[in-house]
């Protein structure tokens, strides 16, 4: 899996609990970043005005920090193969 180190950024292939490659730091995550380009990432400012209201509505949601979506993506989709 696509790892990325907390201490440095670097990113590397690896297991989790392996070290980092440039830093030899334990500190090392799951890349769930698009670095790579393998998701595509719609953030809820993608979407019109309107339609963030609709979404927000729709989840019972106050405002797009109730659900993170100020940081994280509304929707992922992958690459095709
Ligand atoms: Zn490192």
């Amino acid at each position: 899996m696509r790892l990325i180190c907390d201490n440095c950024d670097t990113q590397f292939e690896g297991e989790i609990g392996s070290k980092c490659p440039n830093c030899d730091s334990n500190a090392v995550v799951e890349c769930g970043e698009t670095d790579d380009g393998e998701m595509f990432e719609i953030f809820i400012n993608d979407l019109k005005e309107e339609k963030q209201k609709e979404l927000l509505e729709f989840l019972g949601l106050k405002d797009a920090k109730e659900g993170n979506f100020d940081v994280f993506p509304i929707a992922e989709i992958p690459r095709g193969e």
